[in-house]
Formats: C-alpha cells, structure tokens, sequence
C-alpha cells in the first residue's frame, strides 16, 4: 500500500489539467489543496494558492507566517517550489506572474476550486485578466472519487472511530437529557474516540427525528421516544465519518415504528447488495427506493440514498435518482435511505461503504438494528 499522500498526484492532476484544457489550476485551502498536496491549511483572507501549470514548475503561494507550516506537512518532501508572500506584498500578482513565466505566455483559462472564496476567484480573475475562470472540481472529480487503498483504510479507520462512538450512546442517550446535552457529550466522545474534529451531531428525538437535518434543540428526550443519531468528524489523517443509528429511550418500541423500521433495514440491506462495479448510483438508490415503496413509505423517504465522501463529508459520487456514471471500485459512500413521518418521528440508517471488485465493502460494522436504550 502507497502513502496516504503519494507524490505523484500533481503530475496526475496537471495531466488531467491539459486534457481538459485548462492552462492551470489555481487551488486555495481546502481539501482539493490537501489530496494533491498532503498540506492542511486554513482558510483565510491571506491568500494561500497552489499554481498548478499545464506547463513548467508547480509553486505554492502562502503567507510568510505560515511556511514553516507548509515544510512540516506533507507538501514539504514534494517536488514543488514554496514561496511565502510578506504581509505587505500582493500575493494574486506572485500567482499570476509565476503562471505567465511558467505557460511563457497569459493564460486562456485557469480553474479555480469549487469552494474557493468568491473573494479569491475575483481577486485571482482581476489578476489575470482575459483569462476565462472555471471550476477545478470537473478537473480533479476523476482523481478524487476513486480512493487508493490507502485512502480505503484511512476511511475504514475513520468508520471504526465513529462506530465505537455509537457504541457508548447508552453512556449518554437518555430520558430527562435534552438534545443539546447528548449533543455535547457526543461532540467529546467523537474527539475521544480518534477524531481531530466534531463535524456534526443530529440528535433528533421523537418529531425532531422526522426532520433529516435536524441538529441540536432543547427538547428533552421523553420515554418511548424514537432517536436519530447522526454523527461524524474528521480524523488526523483527514478522512471524515458518517453513521446513523436510530435508537429508542426508555420504553417499548411503539409497533408502527418497528413496522416501518423492519422495511427500512430491508432497504438499506438491498441498496448495500445492489453495490458493485459497473452499477449506477441510480440502481443504488432505486434499490432502497422499491423497498420503501413496496412497503407502503415512499413518500416519506425523501432525500437521496447518499453521498460520496473522503476529504470532504460530502463529495462525489451523489448516489441519487438519475445519477447514471457507472460505480467503480474504490468509491466510498454512503447508504442511507430513511423514513419520516412529520410531527412524529422517524428513522435512518446510514452506513459508508466502498465499492469493491465483489461488492459493498462496510466501513460501519456496528449493529444496525434499533438500539433500545433503557432510559
Ligand atoms: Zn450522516
Ligand atoms: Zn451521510
């Protein structure tokens, strides 16, 4: 297995660069930045930039303060040139300048990162002008949306860190306890449990649980109610986590939520042995669809079955409804139909999963039936 962050991902990229046509990529702090780089760094309205020409040398633009920062991290072993801007320089002309020189010409077109600050894009735009700006993520999708192996198990490590959290939900699930404060001490559990940030928590207990997104509140969770956990961070090494478990406090099952539980396992099961090579996220998602539809739930299932994910918690491939780019193996995403009945409650299970050459390969091992808390 490779390094996490090989060194040949900005002659790959380049390469993608000039079969797209694009003269160079412009990459700001994000995770675009760090998959061809291995550098973490922060958004800020200093400019940090990767110039990454079709031809001639790559360069890294940051600020002076932070290039010791740029040398620590794995972009200090690539073969690229670093130059720190000081505070009173222009660092969009260092950029523009270093793009001329290398392309030995103005640029046509460059590509600037889909999450770029507006900011940024319009100063780099202003910099370069009569170049045409466009987005780098049609560049890199190709690169980014098929994991290396060793991005499979820095994925696979990020599942298990989430699951054990889910693991210990006893520990803090309970009635009497308002969302918030289970919230919080989820946020710390994922940090304890190998996670170097807590990017989201959704308690939603009982009707809260029928609003997919639904976050924190101040409800207090009641006996018998139905809980929708949806928790995830991001690891040292990068990688994010996902998983939902829906859980019942303190009190029997209510039969309705057991009924439309036992049809939303058959369709995560379904949507998970529908995955493999070949397969379109679209079939992905109709497997978990028929099911909840078969079942008499279809109009409460309505989001997508999922999302890519690896740097970002949310990237390609989209695995949704018309959706028709064949799976390949090293996709990860998740599978994560659920159903909700508004005012009520509702349910969702979520796990991220990588298309292997056989099938689904679960990154989320831990039990996927409802977990009944004893309050
Ligand atoms: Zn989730
Ligand atoms: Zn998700």
């Amino acid at each position: 297995m490779g390094p996490l962050y090989p060194d040949d991902r900005l002659p790959t990229a380049r390469e993608a660069a000039r079969r797209a046509g694009v003269d160079a990529l412009l990459m700001t702090p994000g995770a675009d930045l760090r998959y061809l780089t291995g550098y973490n760094a922060h958004a800020t309205e200093r400019l940090t930039c990767l110039v990454l020409p079709a031809e001639g040398d790559p360069l890294l633009v940051v600020p002076v303060l932070e290039r010791a920062m740029v040398d620590a991290s794995p972009a200090g072993a690539l073969d690229l040139d670093v130059v720190g801007w000081p505070e009173t320089d222009d660092p969009y002309a260092v950029v523009a300048a270093h793009l001329r020189s290398a392309l030995g010409r103005s640029p046509d077109r460059v590509a600037v990162g889909n999450r770029t600050w507006a900011e940024q894009a319009l100063r780099l735009r202003g910099a370069l002008p009569g170049a045409e700006l466009t987005l780098a993520g049609s560049v890199l999708r190709e690169l980014r949306m098929v994991k290396s192996p060793a991005e499979i198990e820095a994925l696979r490590r990020a599942g298990q860190a989430i699951d054990r959290v889910h693991a210990r939900m006893g520990e803090w699930l309970r009635v009497g306890r308002s969302e918030r404060e289970v919230g919080r001490d989820i946020a710390a559990a994922i940090l304890t449990e190998g996670h170097v940030s807590a990017d989201f928590t959704i308690v939603g207990s009982g009707p809260n649980g029928a609003s997919p997104h639904h976050e924190l509140s101040d409800r207090v969770v009641q006996a018998g109610d139905v809980v929708v956990v949806d928790i995830g961070g991001t690891t040292a090494e990068g990688y994010c986590s996902d998983n939902t478990r829906t859980y019942v406090c303190g009190g029997r099952t209510p039969a309705e939520v057991a009924d439309y539980y036992a049809v939303l396992l058959a369709a995560q099961r379904a949507s998970t042995a529908a995955v493999r090579p070949g397969v379109t996220p679209h079939e992905v998602d109709a497997a978990a669809r028929d099911v909840i539809t078969a079942g008499g739930y279809g109009e409460f299932f309505i989001h997508r079955t999922g999302h890519g994910i690896g740097l970002e918690g949310h990237e390609e491939p989209y695995i949704v409804a018309g959706n028709t780019e064949p799976l390949q193996a090293g996709m990860a995403f998740s599978i994560e139909p659920g159903i909700y009945l508004p005012g009520r409650h509702g349910a969702r299970i979520e796990d991220i999963v990588v298309c292997a050459a056989t099938g689904a390969d679960p990154l989320n091992v831990v039990g996927r039936d409802l977990v009944v808390l004893p309050g």
